[in-house]
């Protein structure tokens, strides 16, 4: 596999970053997902202006324009032949002697590699539905910037795991905040329930891309947060990534959400939204 590393493409086996990387020593960076499909890429300009506003939050600035971004992505599909997958990318603040403060570090570390996923839009997990348990939101504040710091989501999704569940709810004063690497929604009362925006979740941009979506399909869309409660009770439950696109979520903590099978709100949704983004891929 060829990958991306600081101006180069190289073999994985010959790509190298500092072990003084301040990525490595204090997660001190920021991340994307873009998903391909026919081997062009889905929605690469939300992914782009997200990752600027990550790094502005960070005052960190981009080593790249967001042309040659697109160029390297590409190219990286390309090379590698990726039909289906996705294509990774870290930007850290790059190599400097370790001290909590920054500033005396170079320039920022950019890496990106791809990884081949067939049966990435054709998911039996979508016509099955995944199983979610729910478990306390311990990460830090700032939810909104993509950073890689991702121990407790790694952590939760383990306990997922762990309880023969597909993925882990997290839960905050009450209220679901997001999946451990996805948005949460509901189907209750005719409407589309998911958590409005703000510091305490990621702000996905296929749930920029769905809730348009939605809205073009005369669904009614309700941007609040919503209890665990009110999800065991909802009709249907669902959630959204780059990389899943819409999942249907059919048990939470042990208990079926509505009949327990995958909802056509959310069938409906993944399908227009699909066709939509393979047409609009580049
Ligand atoms: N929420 C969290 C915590 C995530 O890590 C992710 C994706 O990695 C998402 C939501 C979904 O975001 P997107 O649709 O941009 O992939």
């Amino acid at each position: 596999r060829t990958v991306y590393v600081n101006g180069e493409y190289l073999p994985e086996e010959e790509a190298r970053v500092s072990v003084f990387d301040r990525g490595f020593l204090f997660a001190d960076g920021v991340y994307e997902v873009t998903s391909v499909l026919d081997g062009r890429l889905i929605d690469f300009p939300g992914h782009a202006e997200r990752l600027s506003r990550s790094l502005r939050e960070l005052e960190m600035e981009s080593p790249v324009t967001d042309e040659q971004l697109l160029d390297i992505h590409r190219e990286l599909v390309r090379v590698n032949g990726i039909e289906e997958g996705m294509v990774y990318l870290q930007v850290t603040r790059g190599v400097a002697d370790r001290d909590f403060a920054w500033g005396a570090e170079g320039e920022p570390t950019i890496v990106l590699f791809t990884q081949s996923k067939p049966g990435l839009a054709d998911n039996p997990k979508a016509r099955e539905g995944m199983k979610v348990i729910s478990i306390a939101d311990r990460r830090w504040g700032r939810r909104d910037i993509k950073t890689v710091q991702l121990l407790y989501p790694s952590m939760a999704k383990m306990a997922a795991r762990k309880a023969g569940a597909d993925d882990a709810w997290m839960v905050e004063d009450g209220f679901v905040t997001e999946g451990t690497s996805n948005n949460a929604y509901i189907v209750t009362g005719g409407r589309i329930v998911t958590r409005h925006l703000g510091e305490e979740i990621l702000h996905g941009i296929t749930r920029a891309a769905v809730l348009r979506v939605a809205r073009d399909l005369q669904m009614e869309v309700e941007e609040r947060p919503f209890t665990l409660e009110e999800a065991r009770a909802a009709d249907e439950a669902f959630v959204t990534s780059a990389s899943t696109f819409v999942m249907p979520v059919v048990e939470i903590d042990g208990a079926s959400v509505g009949e327990g099978r995958p909802g056509p709100v959310a069938a409906r949704l993944r399908e227009v939204y699909l066709d939509e983004m393979r047409a609009a891929a580049i």
